[in-house]
């Protein structure tokens, strides 16, 4: 009898985004004349830049030619690709990444939910709450989770970010082994100062942890005193991995390109204690179950590095940026609370004793516009909606007119 993984029953039944997709296109059939306008989901509206197409056009082109075809390529990525994001990413900061540190891949969701493979199964995984979804999702999959009650899993170490912290974690009180970090923060848009992502590095240090930083967001960053990497910070690349991803920085969400950091010097512990590479784990791991990004969006992703391409992916950020400042300027005019927005397209808002849902559907029903509700994300996203800047000016602006007629 063929038998299936127990583990997946766990699931909290309800995805986020199909959930939210759902009433959505029940509202739609209902209201077949109403123009929604989607400020849910963190997908991405407007074109690749132009470096980038001319990039893909031009890998295209050589794939044409028996002369100039590219087969399989290195598992970890062309060395074009990788020398570029070791030069403009991380040395250009001061953080001292080689290009054999880095692994391209097909984004950001497959890497963070799939690193969790090289633990054991019993490590302690600390997570924040509200949380993206994948962090704990792969972790219920992988069996490292008992039950889920109450809007939470047993076994996991939740670090609350909740309006008393500023919505920032907290270092554990009880001892774990592998902490997810994101900043700029998905869902809340907050940021981390490089005095507190210290706090995290040295705990890790002392207590032999690993975090997992996602800077997913990193390109929202206008604020020049806030890190880009965890590797600006003292100490980070022997306890620490970190996840990168084109999709919001240039538009790549179809596209799929991303990469992850395993520095050389990150070390992890067999049973007895002794040293194992992490790197050399991961590379293991890639080679043997990835064959690397498609070569036409490699040569797309190296054209965000060029100079024509750097401008470009600096304006589709402020173009989104924008967005997130016209709303921000909107809720403080209806009087809500709110974080995020400044160095991330994303903005919490408290809704004020709402609860998430209750916003959601109030919103959607009456003026047909769709936010994400914060208890989706956690039980501490629970009285919080998300709004997302990634959408045209003019239905920024006008969700903004509609949102000001129900919640005046
Ligand atoms: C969107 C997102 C990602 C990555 O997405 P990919 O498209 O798979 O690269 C990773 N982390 C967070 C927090 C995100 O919001």
């Amino acid at each position: 009898m063929i038998k299936a993984n127990k583990h997946y029953s766990k699931l909290n039944a309800s995805y986020l985004f199909s959930d939210i997709a759902k009433r959505v296109a029940k509202f739609q059939s209902d209201n077949p004349d109403i123009k929604i306008i989607r400020l849910g989901i963190g997908d991405v509206t407007r074109a690749l830049p132009d470096a980038c197409i001319k990039g893909f056009e031009q890998g295209v082109a050589e794939m044409a030619k028996d002369a100039t075809f590219k087969g399989y390529g290195p598992e970890q990525g062309y060395p074009f690709l990788r020398e570029k994001i070791a030069k403009f990413d991380f040395q250009a900061r001061g953080a001292d990444i080689a290009p054999d540190e880095i692994f391209v891949s097909d984004g950001a969701k497959c890497d963070t939910g799939n690193f969790q493979e090289l633990f054991s199964p019993d490590i302690k995984i600390a997570i924040p709450d509200p949380v993206y979804p994948v962090y704990l999702d792969t972790n219920v999959m992988a069996g490292r989770t008992g039950k889920y009650k109450d809007g939470r899993y047993d076994g996991i170490v939740y670090l609350d970010c909740t309006k008393e912290s500023n919505f920032l974690p907290k270092l554990p009180e009880t001892p774990v082994d592998l902490i997810y970090l994101c900043f700029p923060n998905n869902p809340t848009g907050t940021t981390i100062s490089k005095a507190e992502l210290k706090k995290w590095v040295d705990y890790a240090k002392e207590t032999k942890a690993l975090i997992l930083f996602d800077a997913a967001y990193e390109a929202f960053i206008r604020d020049n005193d806030l890190p880009h990497s965890i590797y600006e910070i003292e100490g980070a690349k022997e306890v620490a991995v970190e996840f990168r991803s084109f999709s919001k920085t240039a538009g790549f969400t179809g596209t799929r390109c991303g990469y992850t950091v395993v520095p050389k010097e990150c070390m992890i512990f067999d049973e007895d204690g002794n040293k194992v590479s992490l790197h050399a784990l991961w590379q293991r791991r890639q080679s043997t179950k990835f064959n690397g990004v498609s070569y036409p969006v490699q040569k797309a992703a190296e054209a965000i590095y060029s100079e024509e391409g750097r401008i470009q992916i600096q304006a589709l950020a402020s173009y989104y940026l924008k967005n997130a400042e016209l709303i921000r300027l909107a809720m403080s005019e209806l009087g809500f609370e709110f974080v995020g927005g400044d160095n991330s397209p994303y903005i919490w808002i408290d809704g004020n004793g709402r609860d998430s849902w209750e916003f959601f559907d109030m919103l959607l029903t009456k003026v047909g516009v769709v936010c994400t509700p914060g208890a989706g994300f956690g039980k501490c996203g629970q009285g919080y909606i998300r709004i997302s800047a990634f959408n045209s000016r003019e239905n920024v602006e006008e969700a903004m007119v509609r949102m000001g007629e129900v919640l005046k």
